[in-house]
C-alpha cells in the first residue's frame, strides 16, 4: 500500500528563479557541467495528465480527483516552448523528446511538433524530434504528427496479457487498442518504433518472453526498462527490480541474442541483437548498470522548470525568465551557468531504497520520462 502523500511538486512547483550572470557570454555549445558532461539531450513535459493510472508512475491512491494537477495558465504555451527550445539548440541540444503525463492529451500538439521542426541545431540540421506516448489515443493522432515532421515514436506497453497489463495501467485499457495504435503509427509512415517495457517483478516478468516474441522480426524495436525509484509515491524498492542482466538471460535462453556497439556517446538503451538477424532489442538499466557519467539530458517540466536530473528535487525556473522578457541570450547565459554547475549523478550513488535517500523527488508524470 502507497502512502498518501500530497502536494507532489516541490516548492509548490515553483522552482528557483536563476539569476541572470553580470557578464553575458555568446550562446555556445561547449558548456561542459562539472562532470565534464555536454548538454545534447532535452526531455520536455508538456502535460502533467494521464488517462492511465501506471502503479509504477502515477498511482490511483495519489493522483485521484483531488491531485492539484496543473492550472492552464502555468503550462508553459506552446510559443514559449519553441523559443526556449530554440535557446537550447543555440547550445548543442540535438535532441528533443516530448513526454508528460500523456503528451497526446495535449490539445493540438502536432502544431507545437511543427513548430519544434522548423528549429535548427549549431550544425544547421533538424532538431531529432521524438515523442514518448501510451499509445491509447496514437489511432487518432499518428498521421498528424507524422505530416507536422515528427521523426521518432516510442510506444509504453508492459505486457500482452490483458489482465496483466490492465492491472499495470490501473484503468481498463486493453492490450488491443495499444498495439491498434502501433499499427497506426506504421501506417502513418513511422519507421525505426520502438516499444519500452517496464519491467517489475513479481507483477509483469512473465510476459518478458511473450513481448520479445511479438515484436521481434517486425523492425520495431522492444527495450526492457528495470522499474526505477522516480518520484516519491511508486512504493519502489529493490525487491521489485529485475535486473537487467536476468533478463537478458532470459531472452537469450529462448532467442540467442549478442550485445552490439552503442551508437552514440550517452544512449541510454543498451543495445543487443538477435543471433538469427531479426532485429535489435534494448535495455534500459538505470538501476543496476549506471549512465550518469555520460548523461547530457536536462529536462523541462510541463510548467517550465529545468530539471538536470530525472531524480533532481530542485528546479529552475524559466517560465518567469521568458515571461518576463528576459533576452535569448540572457536565457542562454542562464542555462550554461546552471549547467556548468551541475553535479548530477543520482543513479551512482542511490541507496537500495528509496527511503534511504531521504529526499523527494519531483514525479515523472511532471518533469518527463
Ligand atoms: N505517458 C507516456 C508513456 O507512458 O509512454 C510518456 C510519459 S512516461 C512517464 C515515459 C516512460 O517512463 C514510459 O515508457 C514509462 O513506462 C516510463 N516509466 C514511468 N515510470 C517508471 C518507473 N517507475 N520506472 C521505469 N520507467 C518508468
Ligand atoms: Fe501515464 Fe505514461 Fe505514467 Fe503510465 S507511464 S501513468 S501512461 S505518464
Ligand atoms: Fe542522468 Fe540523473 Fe539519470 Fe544519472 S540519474 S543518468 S544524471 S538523469
Amino acid at each position: 500500500m502507497v502512502e498518501k502523500v500530497i502536494p507532489i511538486r516541490l516548492d509548490e512547483g515553483k522552482g528557483l528563479t536563476p539569476s541572470i550572470p553580470g557578464q553575458l557570454m555568446p550562446a555556445s555549445a561547449s558548456t561542459r557541467d562539472s562532470r565534464g558532461r555536454p548538454l545534447r539531450d532535452l526531455r520536455i513535459s508538456v502535460t502533467d495528465r494521464c488517462n492511465f493510472r501506471c502503479t509504477y508512475c502515477m498511482p490511483k491512491e495519489i493522483f485521484d480527483t483531488n491531485y492539484p494537477y496543473l492550472a492552464h495558465q502555468e503550462l508553459l504555451s506552446f510559443e514559449e516552448i519553441t523559443r526556449l527550445t530554440s535557446i537550447f539548440a543555440s547550445l548543442g541540444v540535438e535532441k528533443i523528446r516530448l513526454t508528460g503525463g500523456e503528451p497526446l492529451l495535449r490539445k493540438n500538439l502536432e502544431v507545437l511538433v511543427e513548430m519544434l521542426a522548423k528549429i535548427r541545431t549549431t550544425s544547421d540540421q533538424a532538431l531529432d524530434l521524438t515523442l514518448t506516448t501510451n499509445g491509447s489515443i496514437l489511432r487518432k493522432k499518428a498521421l498528424a504528427l507524422k505530416a507536422a515532421g515528427l521523426h521518432r515514436l516510442t510506444i509504453s506497453l508492459d505486457g500482452l496479457n490483458d489482465d496483466i497489463f490492465k492491472k499495470m495501467n490501473d484503468v481498463d485499457f486493453p492490450v488491443t487498442d495499444v498495439l491498434d495504435g502501433i499499427a497506426a503509427a506504421q501506417e502513418a509512415g513511422f519507421t525505426n518504433l520502438k516499444v519500452n517495457m517496464v519491467v517489475k517483478k513479481g507483477t509483469n516478468d512473465q510476459e518478458i518472453i511473450a513481448m520479445a516474441k511479438h515484436f521481434k522480426g517486425t523492425g520495431i524495436t522492444l527495450r526492457f526498462i528495470e522499474f526505477m525509484d522516480v518520484g516519491s509515491s511508486n512504493g519502489w524498492d529493490m525487491s521489485q527490480v529485475l535486473p537487467s542482466k536476468d533478463v537478458v538471460a532470459r531472452i537469450n535462453a529462448v532467442f540467442p541474442i549478442e550485445a552490439l556497439e552503442a551508437n552514440y556517446p550517452g544512449e541510454v538503451a543498451q543495445r543487443w541483437r538477435y543471433v538469427d538477424g531479426s532485429g535489435e532489442i534494448g535495455f534500459i538499466s538505470s538501476v543496476t548498470q549506471t549512465f550518469c557519467h555520460e548523461c547530457t539530458r536536462a529536462r523541462i517540466s510541463t510548467d517550465g522548470q529545468m530539471y538536470l536530473c530525472l531524480f533532481a528535487n530542485k528546479g529552475f525556473d524559466f517560465k518567469t525568465l521568458l515571461r518576463a522578457n528576459k533576452s535569448d541570450l540572457e536565457i542562454a547565459n542562464v542555462i550554461m551557468s546552471t549547467w556548468a554547475v551541475r553535479d548530477d549523478h543520482y543513479s551512482e550513488i542511490r541507496g537500495s531504497n528509496t527511503a534511504m535517500s531521504n529526499t523527494r523527488k519531483v514525479e515523472m508524470s511532471y518533469i518527463g520520462g
